[in-house]
């Protein structure tokens, strides 16, 4: 099978992971049609038919999420349970994909949450989706409980943020 010039160059445009199969479906289709020459036209109908959905998944819009957590817990705590439950999608990360990333992760500021207003309206310009409120902000027993959680909840809600309860417990 013979391609153009151009053509030679337009696959170079090709992603390099579907590179190899965007080539044989070209060459595939070129040879059903009874031609022996592949065209730049060819690449451009080839990748639009067959590459529109791995196009689409590329371009699906990331879930973004941040983490406020206790201002006075941070004095002790770096945060290496929060990331390692993020990183492995667990607990109360689990129902999320791959195409999720942490785009915020601070304390409240001190009670009553002093910044979390100024920080979510901050964030909402980069496509926030959802705030989890750290498990430092919901502990009982021998440490209290944030007496202000639920009033940091709604605040953000009301700004049309999701939020959820705890991270990794
Ligand atoms: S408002 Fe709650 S989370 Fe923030 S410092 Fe006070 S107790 Fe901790």
């Amino acid at each position: 099978m013979k391609w153009t010039k151009e053509a030679l160059e337009e696959i170079e445009k090709v992603p390099s992971f579907v590179r190899d199969m965007v080539k044989t479906a070209v060459e595939n289709e070129v040879f059903n049609l009874g031609r022996g020459e592949i065209t730049v036209e060819d690449i451009r109908a080839s990748r639009d038919k067959h590459f529109a959905f791995a196009e689409a998944k590329e371009s699906k819009p990331k879930t973004k999420i941040a983490i406020v957590r206790c201002e006075i817990v941070s004095e002790v705590c770096p945060g290496v349970a929060c990331f390692k439950a993020f990183n492995a999608k667990k607990i109360k990360f689990k129902d999320y994909d791959e195409n999720t990333e942490i785009v915020g992760f601070f304390t409240c500021g001190g009670c009553p949450g002093r910044r979390v207003s100024r920080l979510v309206n901050s964030l909402k310009k980069h496509g926030l989706d959802v705030v989890h409120l750290s498990s430092c902000m919901l502990l009982e027993g021998d440490y209290p409980k944030c007496p202000y959680v639920e009033d940091i909840k709604e605040m953000i809600e009301n700004k049309g943020i999701k939020v959820v309860y705890g991270t990794h417990h």
